[in-house]
């Protein structure tokens, strides 16, 4: 636990020995709803434990988890989910705690984004925000963006977390382009890339992929463009630091929709990591291209894949 560079919060139901134990071991946040705890000495031991600690605990209402509704009971779905929240937060204040977070997540977008609305008007504690069983990389990313997006460009939400039947990283990279769409995170790459149309003169989509891999890792906030073509690529990205915009069998790289030089395509994602070193060098920063991720898929950018302007349908 105190090697881990992330904070640690340990997720623990029925049993408060085990919250005693991750308390123990320091975790940084407990995420323990102390409703489900059937040990009422043990939620206080608890509670005094992480009061003299300083660790928050998180109360985590999850929409699959309120049980069946009870006949006459005319509350829609959100507002079961907040008052359990409530009924949960009043458990730590009447043992005097109030280093407290809490989530209202749901699968249903509109059922999360009602239950959290009402709860941020409830209470003064930092809301943990996110949509459940969201789904596979595509469509779960989506999903939680649709909720997410609503209540952060409200001002509602704290902490968030992408759920995804896919490996941790991607939540994460998921989770952080959420952030830097809405503006509010500003750092390493953010890749401007056109869906490609007629006018495309180079094999686009691998190129993106490639430059996204390449470029993940960059330490400071720097918006890359890759464009199909050279006329219309530059101005349409204008915004962007440093770009590709790709010609027949060669490519363009420009500044800020300026044109600094013309490569091969085969050398274009070189000169692209060129370019990028020096903007970096010029402000004063150590060269990024030698530390970059090397491609898992060697290949992607297959040279010559362009079809010349006569050949394309
Ligand atoms: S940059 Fe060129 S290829 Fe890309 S969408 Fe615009 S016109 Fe089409």
């Amino acid at each position: 636990m105190r090697r881990s560079i992330l904070p640690i919060v340990a997720d623990i139901h029925f049993d408060y020995r085990l919250a005693l134990m991750a308390l123990d071991a320091k975790v940084h946040k407990l995420r323990l709803n102390p409703g489900n705890i059937h040990n009422k000495d043990g939620v206080r031991e608890v509670v005094k434990r992480a009061k003299e600690q300083g660790t928050p605990i998180r109360i985590g209402v999850n929409h699959g988890s309120i049980g069946d509704r009870q006949p006459g009971d005319i509350r829609d779905e959100a507002q079961r989910m907040v008052d359990l929240a409530l009924s949960e937060i009043r458990i730590l204040e009447d043992l005097d705690f109030d280093n407290i977070v809490v989530s209202v997540k749901a699968f249903e977008v509109p059922v999360m984004i009602a239950a959290y609305r009402r709860l941020a008007k409830a209470v003064p504690y930092p809301l943990h925000l996110g949509v459940t069983e969201a789904g596979t990389a595509l469509s779960g990313s989506i999903r939680s963006a649709a909720g997410m997006s609503v209540l952060l460009y409200e001002g509602i939400g704290d902490t968030i977390r992408v759920s995804l039947s896919e490996d941790p990283v991607v939540e994460v990279k998921a989770a952080f382009d959420l952030l830097k769409s809405l503006g509010l995170r500003d750092q390493g790459l953010t890749l401007v890339a056109c869906p490609s149309c007629g006018r495309a003169d180079i094999d686009l989509i691998p190129l993106a992929k490639v430059a996204e891999e390449r470029l993940r890792a960059l330490p400071v906030p720097m918006k890359v463009a890759v464009m199909g073509c050279e006329v219309n690529g530059p101005g349409e990205a204008k915004d962007a630091d440093v770009g590709i915009a790709g010609g027949v069998g060669k490519g363009a790289i420009f500044r800020k929709g300026k044109v600094v030089g013309t490569y091969p395509e085969n050398q274009l994602m070189d000169a692209l990591m060129a370019e990028i070193d020096k903007i970096l060098i010029e402000n004063g920063k150590e060269p990024y291209s030698e530390k970059a991720p090397k491609l898992s898929h060697e290949g992607q950018l297959t040279p010559g894949r362009s079809v010349p302007a006569g050949q394309r349908t």
